[in-house]
């Protein structure tokens, strides 16, 4: 059983593939955002303190993360981690009670997450997420589930997704270095349909 990273720019289905190479491999799938909100969710002292942060729009603090992914973890040996770390202080904490095997980078240029993210709608009455590529409505800009309109995030647009990415390829920079240094980064072509990238990533981890 291994102990992995994955890391990749918004819009490379993240959170996607993680779920299916973690079911395939046996892993236990942390994402780190999941695991705050379900702490959240249950109320928990954990929970209210994050939620305070987050009500005034502050980041959450590493070493809060740090001990949640560490109590979940639990000493166990087979976690893949999504969404974290995302610095290199957040990766030094990190190494302090998990050893990892390796980190696999999900590789994707600009142009394809602008189309990717680009074509996501959202039902302006319930909430439902579509996808104009992968997920589209059986009608043209109306909801399947309750016939409201389809709108585009401010979020989604392609100026401030082609920023959103470049945002994370400056600030990622210096983990993908660092992980690069130690020997554990591994490249996997995104760039392609969900089930040929966890397939890649999984043959990368050997299992
Ligand atoms: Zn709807």
């Amino acid at each position: 059983m291994k102990n992995v990273v994955l890391l990749g720019p918004p819009g490379a289905g993240k959170g996607t593939i993680a779920a299916r190479v973690a079911q395939k491999a046996g892993l236990l799938h942390l994402s780190t955002g999941d695991l705050l909100r379900d702490e959240v969710a249950r109320g928990t002292e954990l929970g209210k303190r994050v939620q305070g942060i987050m009500a005034r729009g502050e980041l959450v603090p590493d070493e809060l993360v740090l001990a949640l992914v560490r109590e979940r973890a639990d000493g166990r040996r087979g976690v893949l981690l999504d969404g974290f770390p995302r610095t290199l202080a957040q990766a030094e904490g990190l190494a302090q009670f998990l050893p990892l095997d390796a980190v696999v980078y999900l590789a994707v240029g600009k142009d394809e997450v602008v189309r990717r993210l680009g074509s996501r709608r959202v039902c302006s009455s319930c909430g439902a997420v579509y996808n104009l590529l992968t997920q589209p409505p059986k009608e043209s800009g109306r909801c399947d589930r309750c016939g409201g309109a389809l709108v585009q995030r401010p979020d989604d647009a392609p100026e401030v997704v082609a920023r959103r990415y470049e945002v994370y390829e400056r600030d990622s920079r210096p983990l993908v270095d660092h992980y690069r240094r130690l020997g554990l980064l591994r490249t996997v072509d995104a760039a392609r349909d969900p089930e040929a990238v966890a397939a890649d990533v999984l043959k990368v981890l050997g299992s």
